[in-house]
């Protein structure tokens, strides 16, 4: 059985401050190595529970936030050759797992919510229902026919997962105290609760369903100011219908994205 997992670093256990995640401070090379312990952790649970094979993808920022030798060597880190999003993932994964992750823009009580850019992206919704990062994530993964299963992050961001998959095994690291800061668990409880949480969702792989709203997907962006509409719009994918808003009507998952 083949997992697919996807990482962000927003919400990596003991990342509890704005502070540590931006490339250009000083603490981000420690924010990546608690990433690497959060992966590890899932990668491990997982292969305990049952899966056979592990893929990993680095996927905040675009990536470069992996610390290579550190990764369990089961793993097999998914370098993105065809630079899509979604990386290599494929019909044949059995399911995704996302770790780290934070909840979708306009969430109360979550630590760095936004979706995709907390500058530029103000609210994104399909079918009219708000989404963040976890559902299109789920809504790629469900292109492939493959299900969530398992997702680690701060508490908005478990609340969110299951709110949108069911089954999911949900792993709470941290909670937010405000937008900046959340309290963190200790690392070791943490990734147990990581490890658990993985090795757990390989059991319920069977019974979840890839996630597919009806179709055709309506994909509707609403930015920051005009000027990102006014971008996206000449995309020529996208219709403008608002100041600040574009909307595209698909069949396919993969055209989430405006523009
Ligand atoms: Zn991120």
């Amino acid at each position: 059985m083949r997992i697919y997992i996807h990482t962000d670093l927003e919400g990596v256990s003991g990342v509890g401050r704005a502070e540590m995640v931006p490339r250009d401070k000083g603490e981000w090379e420690y924010s990546c190595e608690l990433l690497m312990g959060d992966l590890n952790a899932a990668i491990d649970g997982a292969f305990a529970g049952g899966a056979t094979e592990v893929l990993v993808l680095d996927s905040h920022g675009g990536g470069g936030n992996f610390i290579l030798d550190t990764l369990d060597r089961r793993a097999q880190n998914d370098t993105k050759p065809n630079k899509k999003w979604w990386g290599v993932m494929d019909q044949r994964c059995a399911a995704t797992f996302f770790i780290g992750a934070h909840a979708m823009a306009g969430t109360m009580n979550a630590f760095l919510d936004h979706t995709q850019s907390s500058t530029s992206w103000f609210n994104y919704f399909i079918n009219g229902r708000p989404t963040g990062e976890l559902g299109q994530w789920a809504l790629v993964a469900g292109h492939f026919g493959i299900p969530m299963v398992m997702v680690s992050g701060d508490e908005a961001a478990c609340v969110e997962a299951r709110q949108f998959f069911r089954p999911c095994k949900t792993a709470t690291v941290k909670t937010a105290t405000e937008r900046q800061r959340a309290d963190c668990l200790p690392l070791e409880e943490a990734r147990q609760r990581i490890w658990q949480a993985a090795h757990d969702a390989i059991a319920i792989v069977h019974e979840a369903k890839p996630f597919c709203p009806q179709k055709p997907f309506e994909f509707v962006t609403e930015f920051m100011r005009a000027d990102y509409a006014d971008s996206a719009e000449r995309s020529g994918k996208v219709d403008r219908i608002g100041p600040r808003t574009v909307r595209k009507v698909s069949d396919c998952a993969l055209d989430l994205f405006p523009g």
